[in-house]
């Protein structure tokens, strides 16, 4: 069976999400945008109203709701601005390794308190010297009585200097990588400055240094070892999301070109009679189709217990690569509008790149697929 229509939870989600967005994102986009700061007032607005952590399960607290959910709504927040749909929604990434493989007890300490105070936490594998090859890190673990004291840099920390705790991926020994949580407060924990980014202005990445920080066993996340294949397993769960949130740079880039190109007129006729133009617009229109059907065909094997590995790699690379040509598009159509930066265009390339680049760039998303393929005996239909 094969259903393309909405519950009406879904359709209240969505709505829900619409109206925050239209009444608290989209009027301080481009505020955030210029300033660089993180937007703690919207992300309290968003606590407040139930937008955020909605992925931790019923039983500690949260809604736990499903990846296809957190797809349907997210959209709608990543059109207003990814910048700020990040911020909300980074927590994520580190909240699955203990969704996933977490005991009880971490579940209860760290999960539960952010469906009740506006905790943030973040994700940190990347180093200087291992970004794409998470197999390369350096950061060390070394066991020690009862704890574990923790040596390393981890680079690019989205949410780092806000966060409560980190979900940090560690050597224990040569291929012994393991997961760790780690409160922010624990002494030898130093954060670098906001690193100046070419897009995504309001999301907050920094520099993490751990210098012998010490953390208990019990804050070990899974086995010794065990780390690599949790901290993929997130991202079988946020990818469908991070492309959720490329497909909300198409969807506005593919309006702003749409309602641009009604109102320009050029050579005595609206721009949109030229198939020049209205044919960018249709191949928007069919791409982003396209990549929302992947999008929710991740999310929807995730939420039904399915191995999503290979569909969240395609959604995230197809999506990405989508935004980024929309975003272009977009530019394009609006002329010297575009190149401004009184206009959105500007603002969605230079938000739209990154989603090629992080959760696994697009070359690594094609290796995931290209590695699936070699495994497979025949390529046909499947659903
Ligand atoms: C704004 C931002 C936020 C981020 N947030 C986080 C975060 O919260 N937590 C975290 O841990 N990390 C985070 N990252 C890091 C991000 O995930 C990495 O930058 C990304 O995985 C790429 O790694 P790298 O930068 O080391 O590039 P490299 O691994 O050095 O790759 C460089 C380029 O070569 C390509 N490449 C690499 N190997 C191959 C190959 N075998 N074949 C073909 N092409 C290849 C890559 O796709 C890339 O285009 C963030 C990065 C940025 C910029």
């Amino acid at each position: 069976m094969i259903e393309f229509s909405l519950t009406e939870e879904d359709k209240s989600l969505i709505e829900h999400a619409r109206e925050f967005t239209r009444e608290f994102i989209s009027p301080r986009a481009v505020e955030y945008d210029r300033s660089g700061e993180f937007p703690m007032d919207i992300c309290k607005e968003a606590f407040r109203q139930g937008l955020m952590n909605f992925h931790v399960p019923e039983k500690y607290g949260g809604k736990g709701y499903g990846i296809l959910k957190g797809v349907l709504s997210m959209e709608e927040i990543f059109a207003g601005c990814t910048g700020i749909g990040t911020a909300l929604f980074a927590n994520g990434l580190s909240q699955f390794p203990l969704i996933l493989h977490g005991t009880e007890e971490q579940k209860k300490e760290f999960l539960e308190p952010m469906t009740r105070k506006m905790i943030f936490s973040a994700y940190a594998v990347t180093e200087p010297d291992a970004g794409s090859d998470v197999n390369r890190i350096s950061t060390a673990a070394k066991r020690d009585g009862d704890d574990y004291v923790i040596n390393g840099t981890k680079w690019w920390i989205t949410g780092g200097s806000v966060a409560s705790w980190y979900f940090v991926l560690a050597r224990v020994a040569e291929k012994r990588h393991t997961g760790f949580i780690v409160p922010a407060d624990s002494p030898g924990i130093s954060q670098g400055v906001k690193e100046i980014n070419l897009g995504q202005h309001a999301s907050n990445t920094v520099r993490v240094t751990f210098e012998d920080v010490r953390v208990p066993a019990r804050y070990r996340v899974g086995e010794e070892g065990d780390g690599f294949k949790i901290a993929m397993n997130a991202f079988d769960m946020t990818r469908p999301i991070i492309a959720t949130g490329a497909n909300g740079i198409t969807r506005t880039a593919l309006n702003y070109g749409l309602d641009y190109s009604r109102r320009r007129r050029t050579f005595d006729k609206r721009l949109i009679s030229n198939q020049g133009i209205s044919f960018k617009l249709a191949e928007m229109a069919t791409k982003l189709e396209a990549a929302r059907m992947l999008t929710y065909k991740a999310a929807w094997q995730a939420d039904n217990g399915q191995d999503n590995t290979l569909a969240s790699a395609k959604a995230k690379w197809f999506a990405s690569d989508v935004a980024m040509e929309a975003a272009v598009e977009c530019a394009q159509i609006l002329g010297g509008y575009g190149f401004s930066n009184e206009m959105p265009a500007e603002k969605l390339i230079r938000d739209a790149k990154i989603y090629q680049i992080y959760e696994g760039a697009s070359e690594i998303q094609k290796m995931v697929i290209v590695g699936k393929l070699l495994r497979k005996k025949e390529v046909g239909v499947e659903l």
